[in-house]
């Protein structure tokens, strides 16, 4: 994360100009400052307004009303701002007035489904053990609902998209700017970053992610995982998101993993630590770095031990320092360990 507000950056990230390092690092920073993220919500609606404006055409008269007034003297130069800002007001209400009622009543088509062809707000799809369908999210992807799953949409506007997984696996895919599109789980809430990736919720609530293009950031009680293209992560009811691995990781390194993030502090889970840390290889540094935080101080100093072989960090990074999660060392270590992610 940016140690400071990334505000000046959010422009050149919403138009995509930034490098891939600085994008992930706004979208990093975008997940953990309200402060931020609210800014590039207004961003995206005046690009979305400005846009919006463009295309409906204003009275003629207007424009020349705006014309004539442009050429009262430099003392009274406020009027036309005025007058601009006002015309833009109305074509705002208007826009707003004129789009309000179908906003009202989104719907998504649904199609390869016998059992309806639209999906509403408040509306529930349940397929079962011979049914599949797939679904446009509005105008920003696709959803392929697998057999036996349920789902609700929730939300369907043009700044939020949001549906509840019940039970079983949808794969998404959408072409939106991050933060659009989200699911909810019983376990936590998969919030899209830009990307393709499926998800699969368990009868008892917990739930699988797998990426496969770009980022998705799970969510659960204000903290946030951010799940790397390649890689998996758990959620479990109750507990939240577990700890990302690559799909290419040691099956040894996987199965205790899983038991670290399920098993209490004790002398199991240090065992089940010990081996995480002598299966890791350098790209694992991405599930050791995500265990840092979630465990005591101790485990921390030996994550630190290993990761230091597998990626060396900067030289104003000490174990004292991250054994205590110091911000700005962890800060400084991230910057080079992110790279398997990005
Ligand atoms: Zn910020």
């Amino acid at each position: 994360m940016f140690r400071k507000h990334i505000l000046r950056r959010l422009s050149a990230y919403h138009d995509g100009v930034l490098s891939a390092d600085e994008k992930l690092r706004v979208e990093h920073h975008l997940g953990q400052c309200r402060h931020c993220r609210s800014a590039y919500d207004e961003i995206r609606f005046g690009a979305r307004l400005a846009s919006a404006l463009t295309v409906s055409s204003a009275p003629a008269s207007i424009w020349s009303d705006i014309h004539r007034v442009s050429r009262v003297s430099s003392r009274r130069r406020w009027i036309p701002q005025t007058i601009v800002a006002g015309a833009l007001a109305a074509a705002v209400l208007v826009l707003y007035l004129l789009t309000r009622p179908h906003l009202a009543s989104p719907s998504w088509e649904v199609t390869g489904f016998a059992g309806t062809s639209r999906l509403r707000a408040g509306e529930v799809l349940q397929t079962d053990s011979s049914s599949e369908a797939q679904i446009k999210i509005a105008n920003i992807g696709q959803l392929t609902i697998d057999r036996n799953t349920r789902i609700r949409l929730l939300v369907s506007r043009a700044d939020q998209h949001r549906i509840a997984l019940d039970r079983g696996k949808v794969e998404a895919t959408t072409w939106a700017p991050p933060r659009l599109f989200i699911v909810e789980t019983p376990s936590a809430t998969a919030v899209d970053l830009g990307c393709k990736y499926t998800l699969e919720v368990q009868p008892d609530g917990s739930s699988l992610l797998h990426v496969t293009l770009g980022l998705v950031a799970l969510e659960r009680d204000n903290r946030e995982t951010v799940v790397p293209a390649g890689a998996f992560c758990r959620t479990r009811s109750g507990i939240g998101p577990g700890t990302p691995f690559f799909e290419d990781s040691p099956a040894e390194l996987q199965s205790a993993l899983d038991r670290v993030d399920s098993l209490p502090e004790g002398s199991e889970r240090s065992r089940a630590l010990s081996v995480v840390l002598r299966e890791s290889h350098v790209r694992d540094a991405l599930s050791l770095w995500h265990l840092l935080p979630r465990l005591d101080a101790q485990s921390r100093g030996l994550i630190y031990d290993r990761l230091v072989q597998l990626l060396p960090p900067p030289a104003d990074v000490t174990r004292d320092g991250i054994v205590r999660l110091d911000p700005k060392m962890l800060e400084s270590w991230k910057r080079i360990v992110s790279q398997l992610w990005q």
